[in-house]
């Protein structure tokens, strides 16, 4: 038999139901704070996500799905969503109309990692994009509408840690220094890091290796680098979000897997994941859009991890099935064929609907009716044939109704919504 590939998975029916909940929640709320949603390819040319995530980072070096296609051009299943959303900003101009542009999107990345619980090959991720302001009360804002969605969803041990990674005009002292304490501790780190820590030492301060998170400890923190512009700015986004009630912990070592970020960078972490405790990730790419060919216009945003979410909250995909709310039992085929018929126009109106999957008996059908949770049952058979009637019964009350079946689904819907108001 064949097999899906190792580290990609189904979403199957019970747990999709859960990711519609979720889509829709992350939607809904993002739409109030004036976010449009923009669909995107899952393929993309490599060289954008080369020269935007950077060359010594994990994802670029090890992770991508790349391939020539038959022409030969290389191209790459998207690793993560920023790049695209920037090509595509940059493509139709987005910026002419105006510059601000608040964008979200939904959909699978792609990386080659070692699969495990919470690390997939295909994932899914929830991206927040905002273009045009430099303001760090968007970043607050972003922050908190991330945590509020997180509420949304009933997730509620998540810490926000936050850190600044200051920009072109600071970050460069950081970098001498860190590299000067690297050198160091060199011996303890991983081949990675040793092969990294001269071009890209910040590289380090994200390397996973429980060797090289030990060895980093005593290294020099971002925040006593930062020049006066991005104090302030981080600065303002601290006392924002405590003005705002979102809780964060101020983490000096945070830097993210891309090369883009710059200023306010943030992650969302929850205990209940044990390794792979990252469900949030974003931060500013300043830099970005005009890196790719753009105009100099800044850029904020986040990516949730999908899977991880549906993992931590405690809402069960079949919660939210949904159940018929009428089920049409029928026994004979000419009581079938007006099943048939009910069936059809009662979906049309709105209700959930199922029938008779062919069943024998009467009570094979009151019992698969059960099972899926149907709340009224339509019973048509030779009886009610004669007597031009359906009996509705009501599967929580157990009260039964002759309906006539002139009008009969009008009628079964006023006797629904007078037993419902
Ligand atoms: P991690 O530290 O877990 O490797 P990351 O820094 O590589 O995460 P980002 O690139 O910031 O992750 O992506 C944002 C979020 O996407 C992460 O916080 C995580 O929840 C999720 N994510 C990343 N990689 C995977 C994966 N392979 N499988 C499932 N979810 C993932
Ligand atoms: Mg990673």
């Amino acid at each position: 038999m064949i097999q899906l590939i190792r580290g990609f998975k189904d979403i199957l029916p019970g747990e999709v139901e859960l990711w519609q909940h979720i889509e829709k929640t992350a939607a809904g709320l993002f739409e109030q704070f004036g976010f449009q949603e923009i669909r995107l390819p899952i393929m993309e040319h490599t060289e954008l996500f080369a020269r935007s995530i950077g060359q010594d980072t994990d994802i670029v070096e090890k992770e991508m799905y790349t391939f020539p296609d038959r022409k030969g051009a290389l191209v790459t299943l998207r690793p993560e969503a920023t790049a695209s959303v920037v090509r595509s900003y940059i493509q139709h101009k987005m910026y002419a109309t105006d510059p601000v542009q608040k964008l979200y999107t939904i959909g699978p990345m792609f990386r080659r990692e070692r699969p495990q619980k919470g690390r997939y090959r295909q994932f899914y991720q929830i991206n927040a994009e905002v273009f045009g302001i430099d303001s760090p009360l968007i970043d607050a804002q972003l922050i908190f509408m991330l945590s509020a969605l997180f509420t949304r969803l009933s997730i509620l041990d998540t810490s926000v840690h936050i850190n600044s990674l200051g920009c072109p005009a600071c970050r460069p002292d950081f970098k001498k220094a860190l590299s000067l304490f690297l050198a160091d501790v060199k011996e303890k780190l991983c081949p990675d890091c040793i092969r990294r820590h001269g071009q890209n030492p910040l590289r380090v301060l994200d390397c996973k290796v429980p060797s090289c998170r030990e060895s980093i400890v005593g290294a020099p923190s971002l925040g006593d680098f930062l020049c006066d512009h991005c104090r302030r700015h981080f600065a303002t986004v601290t006392r924002s979000l405590e003005g705002l009630d979102v809780p964060f912990v101020i983490d000096g070592k945070l830097v993210r897997g891309l090369d883009y970020y710059s200023r306010t960078t943030f992650e969302v972490r929850t205990e209940a994941l044990g390794a792979q405790n990252a469900v949030a990730g974003g931060g500013r790419y300043d830099g970005l859009v005009k890196a790719l060919g753009g105009p100099d216009i800044p850029g904020i945003g986040f990516a949730i991890g999908f899977d991880r979410l549906t993992e931590v909250t405690g809402l069960k995909g079949k919660d939210f099935v949904k159940k018929p709310d009428v089920f049409v039992a029928a026994l004979g085929e000419k009581s079938m064929a007006l099943a048939l018929e009910w069936v059809c126009a009662l979906g049309l109106e709105g209700l959930v609907v199922e029938m008779g999957a062919g069943e024998k008996s009467l009570k094979s059908q009151m019992k698969r009716a059960d099972r899926l949770g149907a709340r009224h049952v339509l019973i048509v058979g030779e009886k009610e044939l004669a007597e031009k009637t359906a009996i509705l019964r009501n599967m929580a009350t157990k009260v039964q109704s002759a309906l006539p079946m002139d009008h009969i689904v009008k009628n079964v819907i006023e006797n629904i919504n007078s037993a419902h108001p």
